[in-house]
């Protein structure tokens, strides 16, 4: 078609995520998820809430294909994930960073293993590994750790190997399930400070938090789970703190 007339309709191509009607009934279990629609814009920062148990945490992994849907469709950078087979998943979370509240590292490996895993399961070695990692170590402020063990550092240092290893292979994509759930608050704002950094190099990010205190005030969009709906749809948490 050529260009005439109008604004073509860009819309959902555009967005980083879309959910259609999506439902999730796990097995045997109540429907976790029901009849979700959204969308989320590239490039944008956003939180989703609800109380423990409304589906925040379903909501992810639909994402990161951790869990297949029940019924609807996610569509992640314009791909329907219906569409990616078994074999095809590891190449899909190649593009999302995955962060959780308990870290989720390998306790008998150093840093920078711990780090270095999701390039080496890529196939990556050698220097310009070594690169890659430091860089990711450099950007959570844990340069000078890459040798040490995660039992050896705080909870706050060992969140941030968990953030060094969801964005070393530079993922479009960040995901984060209740990532200052463990943290006090002067952590918290330092872990959200660094997901900040990352989107306004162009990540998407989407936190799920039940900690309405974090959020307060940040401006960003939030959406809002209830037993499994989305009683809000994305909306803005209020105004944002700086200019
Ligand atoms: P949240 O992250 O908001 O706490 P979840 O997505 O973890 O919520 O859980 C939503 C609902 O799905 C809850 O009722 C929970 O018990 C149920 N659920 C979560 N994971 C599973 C699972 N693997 N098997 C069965 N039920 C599950």
């Amino acid at each position: 078609m050529s260009a005439t007339g109008g604004t073509p309709k860009t819309r959902s191509s555009e967005a980083m995520i879309r959910f259609d009607s999506v439902s999730k009934r796990y097995p045997g279990g109540l429907e976790a998820l029901s009849e979700v629609t959204f969308e989320i814009p590239r490039g944008t920062m956003a939180f989703v809430t609800g109380h423990s148990g409304a589906g925040k945490s379903t909501l992810l992994r639909l994402i990161a294909l951790l869990e297949r849907t029940t019924r609807g469709q996610v569509l992640v950078a314009g791909q329907n994930l219906r569409r990616i087979g078994r074999r095809r998943v590891p190449y899909h979370r190649r593009n999302v960073g995955l962060i959780f509240q308990d870290h989720r590292l390998l306790y008998d490996r150093p840093v920078f293993d711990n780090v270095a895993l999701p390039l080496v399961i890529t196939g990556l070695d050698g220097p310009e590994l070594g690169r890659r990692v430091r860089a990711a170590l450099d950007q959570v402020g844990l340069l000078s750790r890459e040798r040490a063990y995660p039992v050896a550092l705080s909870s706050g240092e060992q969140q941030r190997v968990g953030i060094a290893r969801a964005i070393v292979g530079k993922p479009p994509l960040l995901l984060a399930d209740e990532p200052t759930g463990n943290l006090d608050p002067d952590l918290s704002r330092e872990i959200m400070a660094l997901f900040e950094r990352f989107n306004r190099v162009g990540t998407t990010v989407l936190v799920a938090s039940h900690d309405l205190e974090l959020i307060r005030g940040t401006g960003y969009p939030r959406m809002v789970l209830d037993q499994g709906r989305l009683v809000q749809g994305l909306d803005h948490a209020g105004e944002p703190a700086g200019a």
